[in-house]
């Protein structure tokens, strides 16, 4: 039995030292990336359900093409940041350039009415968080109502008392806060009315399953039911189909984001998306 456990250590220790040394050597390119400014973003539209609505505002998606690796995608990225010392460094990154894009645009004529910014529940455990927000919107001179945030329910379903400082300070500023991913985590509707939230981004899960299953349709509904009765604005994700539009527009739910209106764009194809609206 002895020999069998060494043999199997003796087996497994490369494998092992080849994924730990994947990871660092992800983690020291990322850093890398972030000093060398070689991330960028990509900009996906939200609109209206109402078609007459037009564009409600843009999610910010951080990109990471790799020299060797080509495009990393940030389901790995993001989780690896959250893991060291960097996905701080990644959301005020993120932030400063989203922030001046819109800036930018805004200053060239361009009506774009808000961005949204991702976070993770790490940087809500921040205390520096709000004043850093407050000094990118002011470096940037917009106003708080130009930035939504976008949070995770894991991050405001148990609060420690920095997020509870945290998420409290953002609404207060001014800036809209959306729960990210709503109805993928435990919290009911019920246990949200005394967040500061304005704002639930219906997960593409229950887009997805809207036109085979009547549990999903039954639930969309009832969430949209209830949202409208709370006062809170509903963003469905991962709307493909002209089926799904039409749905979740007889329920009136608010906006649409997903590849039926487009896919997330560099700055330059979405400018020439716009100049295509109307
Ligand atoms: P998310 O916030 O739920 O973002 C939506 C994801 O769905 C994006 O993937 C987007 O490209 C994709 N998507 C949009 N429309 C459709 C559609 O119609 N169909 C399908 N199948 N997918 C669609 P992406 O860009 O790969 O981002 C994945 C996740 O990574 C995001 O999920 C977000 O949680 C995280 N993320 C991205 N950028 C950042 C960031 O700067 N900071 C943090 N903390 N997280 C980020
Ligand atoms: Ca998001
Ligand atoms: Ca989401
Ligand atoms: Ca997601």
């Amino acid at each position: 039995a002895a020999d069998d456990s060494r043999q199997s250590i003796r087996v497994f220790q490369p494998d092992m030292n080849q994924v730990v040394q994947e990871r660092l050597r992800l983690e020291n390119d990322l850093r890398d990336a972030l000093r060398t400014n070689k991330l960028h973003m990509h900009y996906q539209p939200q609109v209206g359900s109402d078609p007459d609505t037009g564009l409600l505002g843009l999610e910010a998606l951080t990109r990471w093409q790799h020299p060797e690796l080509g495009n990393i995608p940030p389901a790995k990225f993001i989780p690896l940041a959250e893991e060291s010392d960097l996905i701080d460094d990644i959301a005020f990154w993120t932030m400063d350039h989203a922030c001046r894009q819109l800036a930018q645009w805004r200053s060239r004529g361009l009506p774009i009415p808000r961005v949204a910014v991702n976070l993770s529940a790490v940087n809500l455990q921040n205390p520096g968080l709000p004043g850093k927000v407050a000094a990118i919107l002011s470096a940037c001179k917009l106003q708080p109502c130009d930035l939504t945030l976008e949070i995770t329910e894991s991050a405001v379903l148990h609060p420690d008392q920095t997020i509870g400082i945290n998420v409290s300070a953002l609404h207060d500023l001014g800036i809209l806060l959306s729960l990210d991913d709503f109805g993928t985590g435990y919290s009911s509707l019920g246990h949200l009315h005394h967040l500061p939230i304005q704002e639930l981004k219906l997960d593409s899960s229950f887009i997805s399953d809207l036109e085979h299953s009547t549990t999903a349709q039954i639930l969309t509904r009832s969430i949209l039911q209830l949202a409208e009765n709370l006062g809170l604005h509903v963003v469905a994700e991962g709307v493909e189909t002209e089926k799904q539009r039409e749905f979740l527009q007889r329920q009136h739910c608010n906006a649409l984001q997903g590849y039926l209106i487009s896919r997330p764009l560099p700055p330059a194809e979405l400018e020439r998306w716009l100049a295509r609206q109307d």
